[in-house]
C-alpha cells in the first residue's frame, strides 16, 4: 500500500513557495490534504472574511485535484480519526506563532498527536531577529527591520511538479458556501488570484509606490493583505522580487511591519486585546454610545473619516492611511478603548491579522510600540485635504457628497450647499476633542518602554 501523509492546511492556503506541502510530499508517496472548520475560529469570523474563506478553500481544493479534505470539528478528533482512516505516517503544518494557533497546536501535541512543522506564515519566524547585545526582543521597528535584513531568509521554495493526493471521501468535503454579504464587493480569494494581483501592481504601481502608497483614491498599494492573511502567497515570494530602488526598498519595509507585529505579539502574547504600555489602561476613556455608532456607521461628520468606514463595510479593506486615520478619531477624539475599534476591524476586515491589527491600532493609540507618541494627534480635515487633494475618495464613498467638486468635499460646512443631501454633521469639534485628549494623557503622565 502507498504510505501517506497528512497536510493540515491553516494560514497557508496555496501549493507554491509551501514547504510544509514539500515535507508532506518527500515524507510519504501521496497525501492526504485537510482544512479544519474549527468551531471557534469560524464563530467569530466575519461575514466577509468567510465568504472569502470559502471562495480560498474552493481555489485550494482545484489546485489539489478536487481531493481538499474540509471537515468541521475539534483538530484533536478530526486529526485522529484522519490519521485512522488513512493510516498517514504523519502529518505535517506550517508552524504557528500567534497566541490561539500556537495554542491549539500545543492541545494537539499534548494529545499524543505529533506535527512536523515546516517553514512559517513570515520570512523571518518571530524570535529568530535578537539583539546582538543581549539577545532580547526588539521592542522598536527600525533595529528590527535593519537586523531583519542582516538575518536575510530563505529563497522561495520549489513548487511541487506533480501533487499526488489521496482521493477524497465525500463525507469529507464540507468547504462552506458563505455567500458575499449583499452589498460588498466581491475579493478575489485563491493563490492565482494573488499572484495574477502581485502582477498587476509590480507592473502599475511598485517603481512608485513610494510617492503613491500615502493617497487613498489611487490603486498604489499591493492588496496583498488578504492574500497574506489566508496564506494565499507567502512574504518570501513577494520579497524575491524586489530590487534596490527607494520604492521597492519602502515595500519592503512595510513586509517588515508584518514581521515586527508578528514577533512583538509572540513576545507579548497579553497584547492582543491588552495594553502594550500599561500605564494607558490608566487613562480616563468614554463609555462607547451613540458616537461609536456614528463612527462604525461612518456618520460622524468629518469626510475622511467616514470615507474610510464606509470603504470599510463594502470592500471589507480599508486604505493604510485611513485606518490611521480612523483610529486617531476613534481614540483621541471620541476618547474610547481602542480594542473597540479594533473588534470592529476584525469583523470587518477580510485581511485580519491578529498582530498587525492589535499593534496598528496600539501605533495610533499612542499605547503600543516605538514611533506614534500620544500627543501627535491626526487631524482628520487635514489628513483628507492631504491624502485625498482632489476629494475623489470622499465622493466615492460618500454619495451625499458627491455634488461638491475637488478639495472642498472635505469641509462641507463650508459651502453652503454642503449639507443638501442630509450628509450629517459633525458631532464633535476636533479642536476641542485634541486638548481633552492631550488633558487626558497628562494625567497619566505617560511614560513609556524604552528602546
Ligand atoms: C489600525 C490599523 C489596523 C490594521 N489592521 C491590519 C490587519 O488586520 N491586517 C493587516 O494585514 N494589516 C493591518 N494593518 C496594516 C495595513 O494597514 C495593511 O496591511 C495594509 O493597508 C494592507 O493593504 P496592502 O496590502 O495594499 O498594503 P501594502 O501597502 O501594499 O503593503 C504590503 C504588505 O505589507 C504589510 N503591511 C503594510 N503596512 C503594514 C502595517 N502598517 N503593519 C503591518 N503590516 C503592514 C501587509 O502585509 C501588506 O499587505 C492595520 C493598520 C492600522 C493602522
Amino acid at each position: 500500500m502507498a504510505s501517506r501523509s497528512i497536510l493540515w492546511f491553516r494560514r497557508d492556503l496555496r501549493i507554491g513557495d509551501n514547504p510544509a506541502l514539500n515535507a508532506a510530499l518527500a515524507a510519504a508517496d501521496e497525501i492526504v490534504p485537510v482544512f479544519i472548520l474549527e468551531p471557534k475560529l469560524m464563530k467569530e469570523m466575519g461575514t466577509k472574511r468567510a465568504a472569502y474563506l470559502s471562495d480560498s478553500l474552493r481555489a485550494l481544493d482545484q489546485s489539489l485535484g478536487g481531493n481538499l479534505n474540509v471537515i468541521a470539528g475539534d483538530p484533536i478528533k478530526v486529526l485522529t480519526e484522519l490519521k485512522k482512516q488513512y493510516q498517514a505516517n504523519s502529518i505535517h503544518i506550517s508552524a504557528e506563532y500567534e497566541p490561539t494557533g500556537a495554542a491549539r497546536d500545543a492541545a494537539v501535541e499534548a494529545a499524543g498527536i505529533e506535527l512536523t512543522r515546516t517553514g512559517s506564515p513570515y520570512a523571518v519566524a518571530p524570535s529568530r531577529v535578537r539583539k546582538p547585545s543581549d539577545g532580547t526582543a526588539y521592542k522598536v521597528y527600525t533595529p528590527f527591520y535593519r537586523a531583519w535584513l542582516v538575518h536575510g531568509w530563505r529563497a522561495p521554495a520549489t513548487t511541487p511538479k506533480k501533487i499526488p493526493t489521496v482521493k477524497v471521501d465525500p463525507a469529507n468535503k464540507a468547504i462552506p458556501d458563505a455567500p458575499w454579504p449583499a452589498g460588498v464587493i466581491k475579493s478575489q480569494a485563491g493563490e492565482a488570484a494573488a499572484i495574477a494581483r502581485f502582477k498587476v501592481f509590480k507592473k502599475n504601481s511598485l517603481s512608485n509606490y513610494d510617492e503613491s502608497r500615502n493617497l487613498a483614491a489611487i490603486d498604489g498599494t499591493s492588496k496583498m493583505s488578504a492574500h497574506l492573511s489566508f496564506g494565499e502567497i507567502h512574504p518570501r515570494s513577494l520579497l524575491a522580487d524586489l530590487g534596490d530602488s527607494a520604492a521597492h526598498d519602502v515595500y519592503r519595509k512595510e513586509i517588515a511591519w508584518r514581521e515586527f507585529y508578528a514577533d512583538v505579539l509572540f513576545h507579548n502574547q497579553h497584547t492582543e486585546t491588552d495594553y502594550y504600555a500599561p500605564q494607558f489602561a490608566k487613562m480616563r476613556y468614554d463609555k462607547p454610545g451613540a458616537q461609536f455608532k456614528a463612527w462604525c456607521e461612518g456618520k460622524t461628520g468629518f469626510p475622511f473619516v467616514d470615507a474610510a468606514m464606509r470603504q470599510l463595510l463594502s470592500e471589507g479593506w480599508m486604505h493604510n492611511r485611513t485606518r490611521m486615520v480612523v483610529a486617531s478619531f476613534l481614540v483621541k477624539d471620541l476618547h474610547l478603548e481602542w480594542q473597540l475599534g479594533e473588534r470592529f476591524f476584525k469583523e470587518h476586515l477580510i485581511d485580519y491579522d491578529v498582530a498587525s491589527n492589535a499593534h496598528g491600532w496600539q501605533w495610533t493609540a499612542g499605547s503600543g510600540t516605538d514611533a506614534s507618541p500620544y500627543y501627535r494627534v491626526f487631524n482628520p480635515i487635514e489628513q483628507g485635504k492631504r491624502f485625498d487633494p482632489d476629494g475623489d475618495y470622499v465622493r466615492r464613498y460618500i454619495p451625499e457628497l458627491s455634488h461638491i467638486a475637488g478639495v472642498k468635499v472635505q469641509e462641507p460646512w463650508d459651502q453652503s450647499d454642503g449639507y443638501k443631501n442630509q450628509y450629517p454633521k459633525r458631532i464633535v469639534d476636533h479642536a476641542l476633542e485634541r486638548v481633552e485628549s492631550l488633558a487626558r494623557l497628562e494625567e497619566i503622565k505617560a511614560s513609556k518602554p524604552g528602546p
